[in-house]
């Protein structure tokens, strides 16, 4: 039997069923992809659902401010998939007519959509022979046909994408990725049964018994550790109380979202090191002398690339500030739900 006639059979009485599949949409496709990038799937589908329901079409994702897009990600991190999304969806409106790209070599032109996204939306909406290669397919095939190159590098893309299209099934591509996809994820998983398996006769990992032993990943790299000192100011005016916050810029994590005041130092700071930074930030931007804070534990937020270590100290002010630094606003505290938020300050509110 031809592989793609054995993966087929294994793919009706197998396949998953996920809320995306069978639609040919491609700007659900789109946004189903770039959620799933680096989510997993239950988390994933929540968003999903909520982020379609909030900008239905293109055209409502365009006309979206940023911030709006932004806190319907809030949570999901990678915010960069959300402005990059935001991004391609203006230029489909003001560049494409509106037309959402039908090739593949147009699909990659979107901002934020790399090979893997590109492939999965020509094959699955627009039913092109792209073969989609995420996790789940580099074990499957660097299994079946014994291949060593680490993956998640540009060399072993290369490879498997040749391998995978002299295996794709031409007239079903669509039917072919997901079934590839759901066979890496529910058969040929870490630790599979090679007995239940229809590849086990051609399977060179099974033969060579490297099965525990493929893929090779490529070397990780350390995360690099922050440490964040967050200023929350608050005063009270009237029966009203208020906050400071200000929206990151710049290259760097979480930019759009909003935050408290930043005190970033080079390494962790003792007690007395941040008791002392603290009262000359404070006095040098906002002009207060001898103010009232007290300092929290530390809090450890993970990120790929980086460790996060926080501690976030709480200032009381009797009056406004006579100066408010520049990129520093106030706002009412009731507000700061309406507005995005990276999950580190959405974790310090909820434990106030
Ligand atoms: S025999 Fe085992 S390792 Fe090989 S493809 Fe099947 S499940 Fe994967």
């Amino acid at each position: 039997m031809a592989f793609s006639d054995k993966l087929e059979h294994w793919f009706n009485d197998n396949g998953r069923t996920l809320p995306w599949r069978g639609i040919d949409d491609p700007y659900r496709i789109w946004v189903s992809e770039i959620i799933l990038q680096q989510t997993r799937i239950e988390q994933g589908w929540d968003y999903y659902h909520r982020f379609v329901a909030a900008f239905p079409t293109v055209s409502s994702l365009a006309k979206a401010t940023e911030e709006q897009v932004l806190k319907v990600w809030q949570g999901l991190g990678y915010y960069s998939r959300a402005r990059n999304m935001h991004a391609a969806a203006q230029y489909i409106m003001h560049e494409c007519q509106g037309h959402f790209p039908q090739s593949y070599s147009e699909i990659l032109k979107l901002k934020g959509v790399g090979r893997y996204t590109a492939a999965a939306i020509a094959s699955f909406a627009f039913k092109l022979p792209y073969p989609v290669i995420d996790g789940n397919v580099y074990r499957f095939i660097s299994r079946l046909r014994g291949i060593s190159t680490p993956i998640g590098t540009t060399t072993a893309y290369n490879e498997f994408e040749r391998v995978l299209s002299t295996l794709i099934d031409t007239l079903h591509p669509d039917r072919f990725n997901a079934a590839m996809m759901d066979f890496g994820a529910l058969q040929c998983k870490p630790q599979p049964d090679c007995t239940a398996c229809p590849f086990s006769d051609e399977c060179v990992a099974l033969q060579t018994m490297r099965v525990d032993l493929l893929p090779i990943k490529a070397a990780k790299q350390r995360p690099t550790d922050r440490w964040f000192y967050y200023l929350d100011i608050r005063w009270t005016t009237g029966d009203t109380r208020f906050m400071t916050i200000r929206q990151r810029t710049g290259d760097d994590i979480w930019k759009g979202l909003f935050e408290f005041d930043l005190l970033e130092a080079e390494h962790r700071l003792d007690d007395n090191e941040l008791r002392e930074a603290v009262v000359s930030y404070i006095s040098a931007r906002y002009h207060v002398a001898n103010p009232v804070f007290s300092v929290g534990k530390e809090l450890t937020h993970q990120l790929t690339h980086r460790t996060i270590h926080a501690r976030f100290v709480s200032v009381e002010l009797a009056q406004p500030p006579d100066v408010m630094p520049q990129g520093i606003e106030a706002i009412e505290c009731a507000k700061i739900n309406n507005i995005p938020i990276p999950k580190l300050i959405d974790r310090y509110l909820h434990q106030l």
